[in-house]
């Protein structure tokens, strides 16, 4: 499904970001990219979104290269690929179901079938009740589960987040991880970078480390500590 081949990112004035990484992520699996601060984890996650492009290598989404997508394809592509952020991202001046829908209205879907599509979203990271509200209503918790909805609601086969649960306390950290599991289990190819290692031990999945840009370790879940 995801698939690093020798990639490499070097930003601008700066040094190696990424350096040869390679792995892969196989359909309906889920992983956590760990490591310290600086050692790649957004980077790694902006290269999948088309946010950055590698200096060098190649990374593939479900077959398709990224390399070959150009700008024009990136709505597309973010279709297919949601992404949830540590700052949920979300449009304070819209209501909860105005930002949910709006991957819905930007890939021009119906407003009769985007109504049904973000409620069923909504529905699923338990907020049905909220969508008339403004997001500053809402706690932090329930906030970056609006984040989610707004990354699931076209049904993508990719859901990325980077630092989902880095403002949250622990009991929501873990309430907001499960909800990840639960869209992998109905098939959902999930990737999250995370530092925080007593959260993602706790998940038994599989863990790849970064340090300075490098692959250093690939944890399978079964051999999670
Ligand atoms: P992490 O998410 O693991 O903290 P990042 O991917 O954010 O790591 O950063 C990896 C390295 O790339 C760091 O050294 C960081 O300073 C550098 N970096 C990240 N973004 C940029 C940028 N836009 N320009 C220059 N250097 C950057
Ligand atoms: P519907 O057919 O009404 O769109 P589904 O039960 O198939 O309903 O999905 C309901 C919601 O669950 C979707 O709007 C979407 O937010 C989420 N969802 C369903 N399948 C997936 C999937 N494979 N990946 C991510 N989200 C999904």
């Amino acid at each position: 499904m995801i698939r690093f081949d020798q990639v490499s990112k070097r930003y601008e004035g700066g040094h190696e970001a990424l350096s040869q990484l390679t792995f892969e992520v196989a359909k309906g699996e889920m992983a956590f990219v760990t490591g310290h601060s600086g050692a790649g984890k957004s980077t790694l996650l902006k290269l999948l979104a088309l946010i950055e492009r590698p200096s060098h290598g190649h990374i593939s989404l479900d077959g398709q290269s990224l390399t070959k997508i150009g700008q024009g394809g990136i709505p597309k592509l973010r279709r297919s690929l949601g992404m949830v952020f540590q700052d949920h991202r979300l449009l304070m001046d819209r209501t909860v179901f105005a930002n949910v829908e709006l991957p819905l209205v930007i890939g021009g879907i119906a407003p009769q079938e985007r109504g049904r599509r973000v409620r069923a979203a909504l529905e699923k990271v338990g907020l049905l009740d909220y969508e008339r509200q403004l997001p500053a209503s809402l706690s932090t918790g329930e906030q970056q589960r609006v984040g989610i909805a707004r990354a699931i609601v076209a049904k993508p086969s990719v859901l990325i987040a980077d630092e989902p649960t880095g403002n949250l306390d622990p009991q929501l950290a873990v309430e907001i991880m499960s909800l990840f599991a639960e869209f992998q289990q109905i098939g959902t190819t999930v990737l999250i970078a995370s530092h925080d290692l007593p959260l993602i031990k706790r998940m038994k999945k599989r863990v790849v480390v970064l340090d300075h840009g490098r692959l250093v370790a690939d944890v399978a879940a079964e051999e999670v500590l």
